[in-house]
């Protein structure tokens, strides 16, 4: 059991101090990952952008790479460096847009660098000519996000242009879908059209077509032509399906949020509970405080509508959040000091989930799991050996 973000303490009996943590099961990570390599029968390039969706960027790299993970992806350059530094070998590709003076830290590191226009293009070759080393490009096609990329009625004079790269090697080419997760799937295979038009580009002149994927989770469940040559799922690697999409991959969460009860008390009738006095009870009550709040990512907008589980049952948070702190309003039943209390996860027959957890807090799985900050102390079980 590794866990991070805690200080350093000699004299410390238990891995972590503070109750509250996150619970990131690597076997379950690796299981999804194969679930959709085989489901796709093609190479999966992992994407591990903002601390891997939350989970701890280095552990889960370092985890599927043991596994045999072909590819990463990430947002940013300083990502790429920090797998390299903790010693990741597999290719990087860095999916974000670059900025010039960043273009010889990334041949420095061997990150593969996003190129959507034939200046990027020309940069990287003079950089990489300078330094006497070969840059690894992928391409960017904008079909339809607005986002980064060339667009796909002006991309022709950019694929010519690749061909005549020195120092450079053209390693892939590949485009993003903006409603992939879609019940209505027409947006996408729109973008898709254009895609296939782009490529038709490398049969017409003869050329080797490049590594071509396009697939982020929504496409990976929705739209198998979309498949190309590898995928890029993010938020379905972590076990979490986009809401509405048909959930044919087994996959299953790997995260779980923990905490413990740290207070108990009975409050009287309106006795109002935390800030601004928001919520109080017409009936005398117990209350329990748990040692978690906003200032870890456990959203304030959530106050009034999230649960928390407790020796199985679902009980509701009461009053305002606070920075480092909430409430729970658990009736007349007991609870105990150091009782476990499940932010996120199951507990028995219940469970709370990414999804509910992104209602209360009104936004998206997405935003929620990156959201819980790194204050929150993650605990990695079931490592896998190779
Ligand atoms: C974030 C991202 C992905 C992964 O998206 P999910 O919806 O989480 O699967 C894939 N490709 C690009 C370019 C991205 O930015």
């Amino acid at each position: 059991m590794l866990a991070i973000n805690q200080p350093t303490i000699a004299d410390a009996d238990d891995a972590v101090l503070r109750p509250t943590h996150l619970t990131i099961d690597l076997a379950i990570l690796a299981a999804n990952y194969k679930a959709i390599a085989a489901h796709v029968g093609r190479p999966v390039m992992l994407i591990l952008k903002a601390n891997a969706y939350g989970h701890g960027m280095i552990p889960v790299a370092q985890q599927m790479e043991a596994i045999g993970t072909p590819w990463f992806g990430v947002a940013y350059l300083e990502e790429g460096i920090m797998l390299r530094q903790a010693g990741i070998t597999a290719p990087i590709l860095v999916l974000g847009g670059i900025a010039g003076n960043q273009i010889r830290h990334f041949i420095a590191h061997d990150l593969t660098l996003t190129a959507s226009s034939i200046e990027k293009l020309n940069q990287i070759e003079d950089t990489a000519g300078a330094m006497g080393k070969q840059a690894h490009v992928h391409l960017k096609i904008d079909t339809g996000m607005e986002r980064i990329g060339v667009h796909y009625y002006s991309a022709r004079s950019l694929l010519a242009h690749s061909l005549t790269c020195q120092h450079t090697i053209i390693d892939g080419i590949y485009s993003h879908f903006a409603n992939a997760d879609a019940a209505d799937l027409t947006h996408a295979r729109l973008q898709l059209a254009r895609f296939n038009d782009v490529l038709a580009f490398y049969d017409e002149v003869g050329a080797v077509r490049p590594t071509v994927h396009m697939a982020n989770s929504g496409a990976i469940l929705q739209l198998p032509e979309a498949w190309f040559d590898m995928v890029r799922p993010g938020l379905l690697a972590y076990g979490v399906y986009p809401d509405g999409v048909p959930q044919t991959i087994p996959v299953h969460p790997a995260l779980s949020w923990q905490s413990q009860v740290v207070y108990f008390k009975v409050v009287r009738p309106h006795h109002p509970v935390s800030y601004g006095s928001a919520w109080q009870a017409d009936e005398m009550t117990r209350i329990v405080t748990i040692p978690v709040g906003y200032g870890d990512g456990y959203s304030r907008r959530m106050s009034g509508m999230a649960e928390v589980l407790i020796r199985g049952k679902r009980y509701p948070v009461v009053g305002r959040i606070c920075m480092d702190q909430m409430m729970v309003n658990i009736g007349w039943d007991t609870a105990y000091n150091g009782d476990p209390v499940t932010l996120l996860g199951c507990d028995g027959d219940e469970a709370i989930t990414v999804s509910q957890l992104a209602d209360w807090s009104d936004t998206i799985t997405w935003e929620l799991l990156t959201s819980i900050n790194t204050r929150v102390p993650r605990i990695y079980v079931n490592e896998i050996e190779h």
